[in-house]
């Protein structure tokens, strides 16, 4: 959405300097074909559009599937010394409402390897059915 938005803004900026007025998100086709300085400008308007899209999608690893918030506390998982019993070296982020895991390769081999997402239950859920089961009462010696 942001992407879409600062792309479409950018090139209505771009078409104020232009006479031949041009409705809203349209190339100027007429200066396309015969301005030269306005022709660039468009190519270095894609690049910058392509280069937000690209960005959008890239931030889009590093969300939580569940609530869209940004992955927290990366710790390095596993070790290549000890692969067999840990695993081969992984980047660890979580969610910090606790909706899961990402775990992304540390070396990617086989080229690009999609990133594994590890959903866990609603921590919070678990520590409510524990306080309930215990009317809330804290424990006490007799
Ligand atoms: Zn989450």
């Amino acid at each position: 959405m942001g992407a879409m938005m600062g792309a479409a803004g950018s090139l209505w900026f771009l078409n104020l300097f232009w006479w031949p007025y041009t409705p809203l998100f349209h190339v100027n086709t007429y200066n396309f074909t015969f301005d030269l300085f306005y022709t660039t400008l468009v190519g270095v308007w894609f690049l910058f559009a392509y280069g937000l899209f690209y960005v959008a999608i890239w931030d889009q690893r590093y969300r939580c599937r569940t609530c869209l918030r940004k992955l927290r506390m990366p710790i390095e998982t596993g070790s290549w010394g000890y692969m067999l019993q840990l695993g081969r070296p992984q980047i660890e982020y979580i969610c910090p409402y606790g909706h899961g895991k990402l775990n992304i390769d540390e070396v990617q081999i086989s080229g690009v390897t999609s990133p594994e997402w590890t959903e866990q239950g609603d921590i919070w859920q678990e520590l409510f059915a524990a306080s309930s089961t215990n009317d809330g009462e804290p424990d006490r010696e007799r």
